[in-house]
Formats: C-alpha cells, structure tokens, sequence
C-alpha cells in the first residue's frame, strides 16, 4: 500500500518536472530574453540610434509629424508586430513587441506614441475582433505605415469613466449614423480610419456601447484643433467631430453592445506597450545621466565619483529593471493566453513612474544643463509625464490592481 502510494506521489511529480520545464524556460525568458527577442531588440535599437534620435528634438521643437519615419518603422514591420503573417504583419509575439517598443522610444518618444497605437489601439482590435472582410479593408492595408488609424474612446465629459460614452450611434436602413465627439484621439489629424466607440443603447450603460470602424475622410466627420502638448510634441492629438457621420453596416466591429469589452481588453494589451514606451524613455534619461555624469567634472573629479550621484543612479537603474522585468512577465502571460490584466497594469503603473522619477532625476544630475534644450534631458521630462494619463491614469490603474487582488482573494476564499 505504502509503495503504491509512493509510486503514484513519483507519478505526479513526473507530470509536474514536465510542466516545470516550461515554466523554467518562462522563468529564463525573464532574465535573459531568448535569442530571437534579442536580434529583435538590437535592430531596433540600430535602428533608433542612427534614424531616430538625430530627429527627436527637431521634431519636438517643430511639433512636426515624423510621416518618413513612420513609414520607415511600417517597412521595417514595427507597426503590426503581434498581426498574423496571413493578414501581412509580421507575426511575433507580445513579448518582441514589447522589447521593440522600448528601444524605438528610448530614440523618440514621439515614434514611440505612434507604434504603439498602430500596434494596441488601431490594428489589434480590428484583427482580435474584425471579420475576414473587415481586416482586408481596415487592417492589411495599414500594417505598413502607408496609412495609420486611431483609436477613439475618450470624449470631452469622460475619459477615466470610459463606459459613460455619450457619443451615440443609431441605426438608419443600412447604416450606422454617428452624432458626438471624440477627444484627445493620438494620430487623429493623419489617420485615414479609426476605431470608435458609440453607443447604441443608452439603457443598457456600457453594456450599451458598440465599436465601429470608421474610414477617413468621410461626410460629417471633422477635426478639432491641434492640441499644444507638454511633450510627445511630434504626434498629432485631436478631437474627432461626429455631425451626422453615415457608415455602412457592415462597419461594426464585434456585436452590438460588444464595444465596452472591446475597449477594456485593447487598453490591456495597450498597457503593456505604454510600459514599453516608458521605460524607453526613462532608459534614455538614465542614458543621458550616466554620460554626464562621467564627463562632468566638479570639486575636481568627475561628479559620477561622488556617492551621492552614484545613489541617484542606482535608484534610477533599479525602477528601470523592476518595470521592466513587469512588463516581459506581461507580455509574456499575454503570449500564453493567461489572464495578464494586473500585470499590464502593474507593468505601466511601474514604467511611467519610472519614467516620471528618472527623468526628473536625470535633470537634476545634469544640473542647469538638464534645464536647456541644449541636451535632451528636459525632454524627456516632457515626454515621460503622458504616460502616467493615458491608456488609465496611474489612479485607474492602482485601481484595476486593487479589484483584481479582491476578485482574487473572494475566488480563494469562497
Ligand atoms: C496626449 C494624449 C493622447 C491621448 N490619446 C488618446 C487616444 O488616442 N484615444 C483615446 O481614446 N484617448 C486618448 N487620450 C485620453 C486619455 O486616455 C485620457 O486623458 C485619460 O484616460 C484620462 O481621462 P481624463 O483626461 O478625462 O481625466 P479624468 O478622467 O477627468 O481624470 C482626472 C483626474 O481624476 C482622477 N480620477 C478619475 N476617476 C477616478 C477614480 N475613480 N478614482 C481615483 N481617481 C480618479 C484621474 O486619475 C485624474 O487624476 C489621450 C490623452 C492625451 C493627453
């Protein structure tokens, strides 16, 4: 009885050894990204250093779209990383996106914004949740960078409370007509459709709201100006005009009433790249710090000599690391197909106030140079606060964190 017993514990640590290996091979991904991620994370760090970061600050200064640029990262199939090959994209995983998109955005913030709504807000709804017909009309021909989308969920009246969309869509015959405006929409003055969400039924509050896919130009849809931003000065923020806008039928994304979810799973995924673009950013300030700081001399050495710079760097590294290591365990439960909602909002929580701290101590390294357009250092300043708005400010996401530790918690304990 007793060997029996022990044969069958032996058993199921068998199939347990089998299941480990996977999760060890997970675990290495964590700290040494395997060989395929790093190829991926070199090109584009080539890629930003010689094409990129020379442009950064005139495209800042200059509020100037970068289309060459983004057309260049379409060739390069940095626009539609996690799209299947079958639809034209370049079929990797979350996992290269999200290490693509750091090294884009450690050379431009601003490209940085782009990819990342080509990747999560525009290609990845219309591909997860669009049919056949609806992914060769609006997702094929944008993977490329020969045209972008957008993605419009925030309005005027609400931005954190997402699901009270005031902006309202019925239907007329055969199409969908849509009254309302849609604020803040990044790329919205290039884009040549977006993904916008409506509502169809009022009574039913967010389980109210559809998605649809909007083509641009079309009649009764115009543009607010273009907002003057703090930083990502490059990409182009502005409201979406709804005046009686008429859309095929065929146009809805998902089911009537699917658009809430539609909207709460792209944010998900979108985190994780708003993660990456943050800690690119904090990378590059941190960059900055360290070179300075090895150069600059005071009291008659170099100021990295003195212990209370080498704190700072130190402090700046390791937030870097932690949001980091955050992400890849996001991306890589997203590649797994586990639940990953906490940790994307782990993961950008983590890299924006990265970001947001290296980026401001990375100034004050610099002393007044930190303060001048001279060195890029008060830019990144600049560009690192956004990404503690949007996609869910830092309180939405402390809160999504908090109510997915409770659901948690009532599901262990009954
Ligand atoms: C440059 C830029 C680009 C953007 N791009 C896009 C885009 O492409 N598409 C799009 O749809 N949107 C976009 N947005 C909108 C962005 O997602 C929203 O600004 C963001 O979600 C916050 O909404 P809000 O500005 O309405 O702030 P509000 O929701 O009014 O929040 C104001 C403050 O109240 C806090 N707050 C609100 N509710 C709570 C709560 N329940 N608990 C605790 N605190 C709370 C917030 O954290 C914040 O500090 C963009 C915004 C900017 C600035």
């Amino acid at each position: 009885m007793a060997s029996r017993n022990l044969s069958r514990r032996i058993n199921s640590l068998l199939v347990k050894h089998s299941r480990l290996a996977s999760q060890r091979r997970a675990l290495s991904a964590l700290a040494e990204l395997p060989e395929t991620h790093q190829m991926m994370k070199k090109t584009c760090r080539d890629f930003a250093d010689n094409e990129l970061k020379p442009i950064a600050s005139q495209i800042d200064k200059e509020h100037r779209y970068p289309a060459d640029k983004v057309k260049a990262m379409g060739d390069l199939g940095l626009l539609a990383i996690a799209v299947p090959e079958e639809y034209g994209g370049t079929g990797l995983d979350n996992l290269a996106y999200a290490v693509a998109l750091e090294e884009i955005s450690r050379g431009c913030a601003t490209c940085g914004v782009i990819m990342s709504v080509m990747n999560s807000l525009y290609l990845s709804p219309v591909v997860n949740f669009g049919t056949k017909d609806q992914i060769e009309r609006f997702g094929t021909p944008f993977v490329d960078g020969k045209k972008v989308g957008c993605f419009a969920l925030s309005e005027p009246g609400n931005g954190s409370d997402a699901g009270a969309a005031s902006t309202v869509a019925s239907l007329e015959g055969d199409h969908w007509i849509l009254n309302g405006t849609k604020a803040w929409i990044t790329n919205g003055y290039e884009s040549e459709a977006s993904v916008v969400l409506a509502t169809t039924d009022k009574s039913l509050k967010h389980k109210g709201i559809s998605a649809f896919l909007v083509p641009k130009p079309i009649d009764g849809l115009s543009l607010g100006k273009k907002e003057d931003k703090l930083g990502i000065r490059g990409s182009s923020t502005t409201n979406l005009i709804f005046d009686g806008a008429a859309i095929p039928k065929e146009n809805l994304l998902g089911t009537p009433g699917m658009g809430f979810k539609i909207a709460m799973m792209t944010l998900d995924g979108g985190r994780i790249g708003i993660a990456a673009q943050a800690i690119g950013i904090a990378q590059a300030a941190l960059d900055c710090a360290i070179d300075y700081a090895t150069t600059r001399k005071a009291f008659g050495s170099p100021i990295s000599k003195m212990q209370a710079i080498q704190m700072k760097l130190a402090d700046m590294e390791l937030r870097i690391e932690s949001a980091r290591l955050l992400m890849y365990k996001a991306a890589f439960l997203k590649d797994e197909h586990k639940p990953y909602t906490k940790e994307a909002a782990m993961a950008k929580l983590a890299g924006s106030e990265a970001a947001t701290y290296v980026a401001h101590q990375s100034i004050q390294i610099l002393g007044g140079m930190g303060y001048v357009t001279d060195m890029p250092a008060e830019r990144h300043y600049r560009d690192a606060r956004i990404t503690e708005i949007y996609e869910g400010t830092s309180e939405i996401q402390r809160l999504v964190i908090a109510g997915c530790m409770l659901k948690d918690y009532a599901q262990q304990n009954g």
